[in-house]
């Protein structure tokens, strides 16, 4: 049934439809970016062919038009993440975006002081894309907090008791992954959020790598923030979402100045205006929300249980099908929710491999994967990874595992 789906949507996703050096492309590069189906594509259109125009201060029709869109676009994006009554949904360039918002919101000094004070202690996960880190470090040194990493253990797992010995009565902020881009891995984020909240701190999680199938649910989980990309999830590049509690985003000072984002102006002084507007400061990319939006219902229409099980039945494919390879270790092979095998392979680095892959039509990245860190604390370096989308089929994963194998044996 899951092959059946796949077979069903590759019409709607144009770029799939190529050779590369003279093969049919099998595109497992899903985790650095999904492609965009034509619905998406003619809302996005439609939008820039009817309605566009700016948003928010206009009294004209189109105007109102595109700012109707855009405020629709928010509503739907939070109902697909489950948010409720006292939520609220900022649109941002992306996860990146939305983490330093975050980050930076929290140590910025504004008017009642920075929330962050010397002293204090940010815990971030030791799984973390260099966005959920680079960012901390930063919001550490500006407010003389410490930062603290919550390591994994040998295999790449954090655990909730980790976390329970780290926290501290002057532990403010605490962020992990719901799963880690480099090497597939999904924590017990609920469980961990659930801790750190109970200790008093306020939670983020950065949900890139699981809005495209295993969406989590805002209401049913302990999350403050939460960060997403709009362009892994079958939406398009430079759009995404901060969304949470109303009332942890109202301690956030905003990382853009300027209008849209202001009640009043003197030239001494500003009064600001109410969420979500406060954090929205110039023009947005409405096109990339309304298309976004779309997104969302095109995975809903398609149902993301349907998705979430066809994505992981690949996975379970390609994991037992590369374990078998002699002197390939795969990380985090019993992850569950994940779209996402990363490997290493004995003597070979992953850049021939991937080279190679390319060559005979397989789509895969190499690499750190931006999370430097981690890779480096279990010991392994650079990894190649394959990563799957609702259109990806089990032929292409038998490409894969095919392509993997005859790599090696040229390069070894
Ligand atoms: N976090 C994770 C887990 C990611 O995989 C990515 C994208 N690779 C990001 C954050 C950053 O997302 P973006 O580049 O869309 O800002």
């Amino acid at each position: 049934a899951s092959g059946a789906m796949a077979h069903g949507v590759r019409s709607l996703f144009p770029v799939l439809e190529q050779h590369i050096h003279g093969t049919a492309l099998a595109y497992l590069d899903n985790a650095a970016t999904t492609q965009v189906p034509l619905p998406v594509l003619a809302a996005m259109r439609c939008f820039e062919e009817e309605d566009r125009a700016n948003i928010h201060r206009g009294v004209h029709t189109l105007s109102q038009r595109a700012t109707d869109a855009f405020e629709r676009a928010r509503t739907d994006l939070k109902r697909f993440v489950g948010a409720g009554p006292g939520h609220e949904l900022v649109f941002t360039s992306g996860t990146t975006e939305a983490l330093n918002l975050v980050a930076n919101g929290l140590s910025a000094v504004q008017a009642g002081g920075a929330f962050l004070q010397p002293g204090d202690q940010i815990i971030v996960s030791g799984l973390e894309h260099h966005a959920n880190l680079v960012p901390w470090q930063q919001a550490a040194r500006r407010s003389g907090a410490t930062l603290t990493v919550l390591l994994p253990d040998a295999q790449g797992h954090l655990h909730t008791k980790d976390l329970a010995r780290l926290l501290t009565p002057r532990t403010r902020v605490f962020a992990v992954t719901a799963c880690a881009n480099a090497t597939g891995e999904t924590p017990p984020y609920e469980d961990l959020l659930a801790l750190a909240a109970q200790a008093g701190a306020l939670t983020v999680l950065d949900a890139a790598q699981a809005v495209g199938h295993a969406v989590p649910n805002l209401s049913a989980l302990s999350c403050d923030y939460m960060a997403f990309s709009g362009h892994k999830m079958y939406g398009p590049m430079g759009t995404g979402a901060l969304v949470g509690r109303a009332a942890a985003l109202e301690r956030l000072a905003p990382l853009r100045y300027g209008g849209d984002m202001v009640e009043w102006v003197s030239y001494s002084d500003a009064g600001f205006a109410a969420l979500p507007s406060r954090l929205e400061g110039g023009t947005p990319n409405v096109a990339g929300a309304v298309a976004m939006a779309a997104a969302a219902a095109f995975i809903d229409q398609l149902g993301r249980n349907t998705i979430d099980a066809h994505v992981q039945a690949l996975r379970a494919h390609a994991v037992a099908g590369l374990t078998a390879i002699d002197g390939v270790t795969v990380l985090a092979p019993e992850a569950s929710a994940s779209a996402i095998v990363s490997f290493v392979a004995r003597d070979v680095h992953p850049h021939d491999i991937g080279t190679l892959l390319d060559e005979q039509g397989v789509a895969v990245r190499t690499g750190h994967h931006c999370a430097q860190p981690l890779l480096d604390h279990l010991k392994l370096g650079p990894t190649t990874r394959a990563s799957f989308a609702l259109y990806n089929t089990h032929h292409e994963v038998e490409r894969l595992i095919a392509a993997v194998a005859r790599a090696l044996e040229v390069l070894r």
